[in-house]
C-alpha cells in the first residue's frame, strides 16, 4: 500500500468516527457479535494456518487462539452495557451538593500492533477492547505468522468496512513508522519485543500518544522444598513447551531448591516424555519454531549449558526438542535474553535471597511463579519480586482470567487489558461533576480574606 492511499485511508476512519456511529451501545454490541461469528466461521481456515506457521494443534488453537477471543467477546457482550454506564462516585464536601460520575468515551483511531507467536489472540483479544469502547480501529499483524494474517484478512475485511476496521499488512519496521510519524493515534497498543516497543514509544512521545506495551522479558519460577513436585513439574512443562516455548509468559528458567533439584528434575524428565513422546518431532501436541532466524538464535543456547534432557534440532522442520540445561554460566548470553523457545534452564538454590539475586540481574518479568504449600514463602515472594503478573502453584494460566490485568512492567510493558481492563484501555474516563443552581454560597467566592479557617475546615 503506497503511504498516500494508507493516509488517506487513515483519513477516513477519522471521519468515520466523527460521524459518531460506533458510540451507541447497539452498533458496538453488533460488531462484536459479527466478530465472534466471524472467528467461528473461519475457525478451521484459521486451525490450518496455524498449523502452517506454528504446527499448533486443533486443541491448543482453541484455548490459546480462537477460543481465548470467543470467550473474551463473551466477556464483553455480557458486561458491555454495564461498563458504558457512567459510574457514580462518591463527591466530597467542598462541592456540597454536586454529584459525580465517571463517564467512559471512546478514545478515536486507535492502532494495534500485534506479535507472531499467538497471532490470532495477541491481535483480537485488543480488538475485542477497543470495539466495546467504541473506536475505530487500525489492525497491523506480524508479517511472520503469514499464514494466520491471511485469514485474519480475510476475516476481518469480510466482516466490517475499512474506514470501521482498517486491516494493514506489511514489514512493521516500514509501515508502523509511515503510519504513526505522519498520523496521530488515539492510541497505540503494541505486543512484541522489548527493543520494538522502545521504538514504538519514541514514535507516540513525538505525538503525544498515550500506549500500552505488552513486552517480553525473563520470567522466573521457583520450586521451593515443599513445593508438590509432580504437580509443578507437569504445570511447568505444558506452559514453558506449549507453542515450542514460544510464548511472552512462558517460564524462561526455573530455580529449584537445591534438596529437591534431582527428583523435580526426573519429575520434569517424565512430564516430557508423557506430554511429547520420545519423538516430539513427529508428536502432534509438540509445535515448531516460527522461522529460521529464531530457530539459529535459539540453537545457539544450546551449547551454553550442560544438557540433562533433549538438545535435538532439525532445521528443515524448524524443529527443536524440548530441552532441559543446567550449569549455565551467569555470563551467558541466553541468562541476559529472553529465551523465547523450548529451552529450560535449570539453577539450584538454598537460600531464597541468593535466588533473588539471580532474578534481580532481570527485573520486572512479565511473570512470576513460585510454587510451594507455605503461606510465609508464598508471600514473601510475591512481596519481593515485582512482576507484571504472578501465579502460585501454577504457571500462564493467570492470564486467561478476565477478571484479572494482564501486562507488565519496567522492561516488560505498561499498561493492562483483558476483560473491564481492555475496556478501560481504549477509553477516556472523562471525570463529571454536576452540581444544582439552587445552593451557591457566597463563601466560594471573593472577597476570601477572613475564610481561611472555614476552608481549612472544608478541604482537609
Ligand atoms: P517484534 O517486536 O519483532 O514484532 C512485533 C510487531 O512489531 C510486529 O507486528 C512487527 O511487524 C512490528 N514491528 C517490527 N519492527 C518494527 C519497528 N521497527 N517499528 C514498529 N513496529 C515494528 O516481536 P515478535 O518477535 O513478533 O514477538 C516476540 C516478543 O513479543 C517476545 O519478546 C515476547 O515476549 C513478546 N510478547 C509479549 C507478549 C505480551 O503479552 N506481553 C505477548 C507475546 C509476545
Amino acid at each position: 500500500m503506497g503511504n498516500e492511499k494508507l493516509l488517506s485511508d487513515l483519513d477516513r476512519l477519522r471521519a468515520n468516527f466523527q460521524t459518531g456511529v460506533t458510540k451507541s451501545y447497539s452498533f458496538r454490541r453488533e460488531q462484536l457479535r459479527k466478530l465472534k461469528d466471524a472467528v467461528l466461521q473461519y475457525e478451521d481456515a484459521l486451525f490450518a494456518a496455524l498449523d502452517t506457521d506454528l504446527k499448533k494443534s486443533r486443541e491448543e488453537a482453541w484455548v490459546t487462539e480462537t477460543g481465548f477471543v470467543v470467550s473474551e467477546i463473551n466477556a464483553a457482550l455480557k458486561h458491555l452495557r454495564h461498563w458504558m454506564n457512567p459510574q457514580k462516585v462518591k463527591t466530597n464536601l467542598v462541592n456540597f451538593p454536586s454529584s459525580s460520575y465517571v463517564m467512559p468515551e471512546p478514545l478515536g483511531v486507535v492502532l494495534i500492533i500485534g506479535p507472531w507467536n499467538y497471532p490470532l489472540q495477541l491481535l483480537l483479544t485488543p480488538l475485542v477492547g477497543a470495539i466495546a469502547s467504541g473506536n475505530c480501529v487500525v489492525l497491523k499483524p506480524s508479517e511472520f505468522a503469514s499464514a494466520t494474517a491471511a485469514v485474519i484478512k480475510e476475516l476481518i475485511e469480510s466482516s466490517f468496512p475499512k474506514e470501521y476496521i482498517l486491516y494493514v499488512e506489511g514489514e512493521g519496521a516500514q509501515i508502523v513508522p509511515a503510519m504513526m510519524n505522519n498520523y496521530r493515534f488515539d492510541h497505540v497498543f503494541y505486543t512484541g519485543s522489548t527493543s520494538v516497543g522502545r521504538n514504538v514509544y519514541k514514535m507516540a512521545a513525538d505525538k503525544l500518544v498515550p500506549v500500552t506495551l505488552e513486552l517480553g522479558g525473563k520470567s522466573p519460577c521457583v520450586v521451593e522444598e515443599d513445593a508438590n513436585l509432580k504437580v509443578a513439574a507437569r504445570r511447568i512443562t505444558v506452559a514453558k513447551f506449549s507453542n515450542a516455548g514460544q510464548m511472552c509468559v512462558a517460564p524462561d528458567y526455573v530455580l529449584v531448591h537445591d534438596s529437591k533439584k534431582r527428583q523435580f528434575i526426573e519429575a520434569l524428565t517424565q512430564s516430557l516424555l508423557q506430554f511429547f513422546s520420545e519423538e516430539p518431532e513427529y508428536n502432534y501436541n509438540y509445535g515448531k519454531i516460527i522461522n529460521e532466524k529464531q530457530f539459529d538464535r535459539l540453537s545457539g543456547y544450546l551449547k551454553e549449558g550442560s544438557l540433562l534432557h533433549g538438545g535435538r534440532t532439525n532445521r528443515e522442520t524448524l524443529f527443536i526438542e524440548p530441552t532441559i540445561l543446567e550449569d549455565i554460566p551467569p555470563e551467558s548470553s541466553m541468562m541476559h535474553e529472553e529465551i523465547f523457545g523450548p529451552i529450560l534452564p535449570i539453577f539450584g538454590f538454598t537460600n531464597a535471597a541468593d535466588a533473588k539475586q539471580l532474578v534481580d540481574k532481570n527485573p520486572n518479568p512479565l511473570a512470576f511463579y513460585v510454587f510451594t504449600d507455605s503461606k510465609e514463602k508464598e508471600r514473601w515472594w510475591l512481596e519481593n519480586i515485582p512482576a507484571g503478573g504472578a501465579c502460585v502453584n501454577n504457571v500462564s494460566w493467570h492470564l486467561t482470567n478476565h477478571n484479572l490485568p494482564f501486562g507488565g512492567r519496567g522492561t516488560s510493558g505498561m499498561g493492562y487489558y483483558h476483560g473491564k481492563f481492555s475496556f478501560d484501555t481504549f477509553s477516556h474516563l472523562k471525570a463529571v461533576l454536576k452540581t444544582p443552581t439552587w445552593f451557591d454560597p457566597n463563601v466560594k467566592y471573593p472577597p476570601f480574606k477572613g475564610k481561611l479557617s472555614l476552608f481549612k475546615k472544608i478541604i482537609r
